[in-house]
């Protein structure tokens, strides 16, 4: 019903109960998890995943904009290599960061446009982490493709604008549970401008779990509460976003 197409459940924080985990997302109805893979060793750790539970979890490989000086031409050879693999339908994360990245942010742009060019050769989405660095975003986008992208503004954190903006450029956008937070008004904003066939759904767990679980550690069975949050917000039946966004993801990722 629903598609998480953000979540590292790779990450050490499921350790002691990734099984039961991944039940209950499926118990709340979220049919399809993409593992955002961080590196060839993270990405490894999603493919395995993704090997051990086939056509329930995807992976993802990408150079994350806290990473960007480690993008050389070997670990974009070593992406390259597993994104030949079944597994692997999305790229990234990939972007720029102006808050928490202590990279500059020059750096953090030649990574960006080095994986976005990969992405192109083979033909691969794009998942886009952009936090407050929506102009550099939408300049380094640009100068690499024009317009006809595949991928998604993943946990959209700005307003009406860029979200109109990012859908010209031919990306989905992605709300994480920050969409429930009181302070949010903006987000909200964003969502109430948009349609269920301009969205895809994802929880960035364990990171952002939404109300009432705000600074918990969050799961792909929340994906559920934010996407039922987002339908309200939106003034559209759930049962119509649901099969709507999971028909973009679809699409988006091949799936
Ligand atoms: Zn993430």
């Amino acid at each position: 019903m629903l598609i998480d197409t953000h979540a590292h459940i790779n990450f050490d924080n499921y350790n002691a109960d990734r099984g039961e985990m991944l039940a209950r997302a499926k118990t709340s109805g979220v049919e399809k998890i993409v593992c955002i893979g961080m590196q060839p060793d993270g990405a490894r750790e999603a493919q395995a995943l993704a090997r051990a539970n086939p056509g329930f979890v995807y992976a993802s490989v990408g150079c994350h904009p806290y990473d960007a000086a480690l993008l050389d031409d070997a670990c974009l050879a070593e992406f390259e290599d597993l994104l030949r693999q079944p597994e692997f339908v999305l790229m990234g994360e990939m972007g720029i960061d102006t808050v928490k990245a202590d990279v500059p942010l020059d750096v953090q742009e030649r990574a960006f446009a080095r994986q976005l060019e990969l992405a192109i050769k083979l033909d691969k989405p794009v998942c886009i982490h952009s936090r407050e660095a929506f102009p550099m975003v939408e300049r380094v986008l640009r100068k690499v493709r024009p317009q006809g992208w595949k991928g998604f503004a993943h946990c959209f954190s700005d307003g009406p604008e860029e979200a109109r903006r990012w859908r010209e450029l031919g990306f989905f956008i992605s709300f994480a549970g920050q969409v429930t937070f009181k302070n949010a008004e903006n987000l909200r904003q964003a969502a109430r401008a948009l349609k269920p066939s301009d969205i895809v759904v994802e929880t960035d767990c364990p990171f952002l779990a939404p109300m009432p679980n705000r600074g918990k550690r969050n799961e792909p069975a929340y994906a559920r509460i934010t996407a039922e949050f987002l339908a309200g917000v939106m003034g559209v039946p759930f049962a119509e976003f649901a099969q709507q966004t999971t028909q973009n993801a679809r699409s988006m990722l091949g799936i």
